[in-house]
């Protein structure tokens, strides 16, 4: 069944490198996956840098015809009207991003996004052909009293009751506590959950949309542990953030040896 999963490996620049830093990055990292004869067909890549370098990451990734990804961090509820400071998913669609991510836990966290704000940006995600990148995860609190799958699960179930039917959603498994940490969860930790998050797609969307949903794994990952992880059976990519700035590093996550 998870041959069926192409892997993703996933970028989040989060508020790092301007579109200037974006256009020399995004050729380097090019140009290394393919000294390296990197096949996205088997490993996907993308990245998510600032709305405000996504123009230039198109006009580039569109020249050079690179097979990288890139989406958006976020995305309004809303389709268009006074929301200052807002960007809608049209505006993201018609610069050729593929994903975009939601409910990252800054987000919730600094930016106040309830699950009902999760869920209206995943269905304006789907509503204009963006695949969303759903983030859930618990607080170390909220490992403590809940145990590790309680709150994830809340969320993804929240997440998705807006959606009536979705072929193509990810979901990005990220213990908050594991975030930015060095702290990364164990392989094991992670697929714990990771399995309950498939069992919520299988009831929210039935078992041939879960069994074909990646779900990534998502905090304090490495080179050296991205391996553990994609071996889990329910763990089908990362969600990297800081690993993600330093070309190199990234460059051989995405080259992880399987
Ligand atoms: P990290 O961040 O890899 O720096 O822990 C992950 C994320 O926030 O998506």
């Amino acid at each position: 069944q998870k041959q069926n999963r192409t892997p993703l490996i996933a970028g989040n620049w989060k508020m790092n490198l301007d579109h200037l830093q974006a256009i020399a990055f995004v050729q380097k990292l090019a140009w290394s996956l393919k000294d390296a004869g990197h096949n996205f067909a088997d490993v996907e890549a993308a990245i998510f840098p600032p709305f405000t370098d996504l123009r230039s990451v198109q006009t580039l990734v569109s020249a050079d015809k690179l097979e990288l990804a890139y989406g958006a961090q976020d995305v309004s509820q809303h389709a268009s009207g006074a929301y200052t400071g807002e960007i809608s998913g049209s505006f993201l669609k018609q610069l050729d991003c593929r994903y975009v991510i939601i409910g990252h836990s800054e987000r919730r966290t600094l930016h106040a996004e309830t699950d009902e704000i999760v869920a209206a940006k995943t269905a304006a995600a789907i509503a204009n052909g963006i695949v969303p990148i759903i983030c859930v995860g618990e607080t170390a609190d909220d490992l403590e009293n809940h145990g590790p799958s309680a709150v994830p699960v809340a969320q993804l179930t929240a997440a998705l009751s807006s959606v009536q039917s979705a072929s193509d959603i990810v979901v990005a498994y990220e213990p908050v506590w594991a975030i930015g940490s060095g702290q990364a969860a164990t392989p094991e930790q992670a697929e714990a959950v990771c399995a309950a998050l498939r069992g919520v797609l299988e009831s929210a969307l039935g078992s041939d949309v879960a069994a074909k949903t990646r779900i990534l794994y998502g905090g304090s990952v490495k080179s050296t542990n991205i391996g553990g992880f994609m071996k889990q059976p329910n763990v089908d990519g990362a969600l990297v953030g800081g690993a993600s700035l330093d070309l190199a590093e990234f460059a051989s996550i995405i080259r992880y040896q399987k």
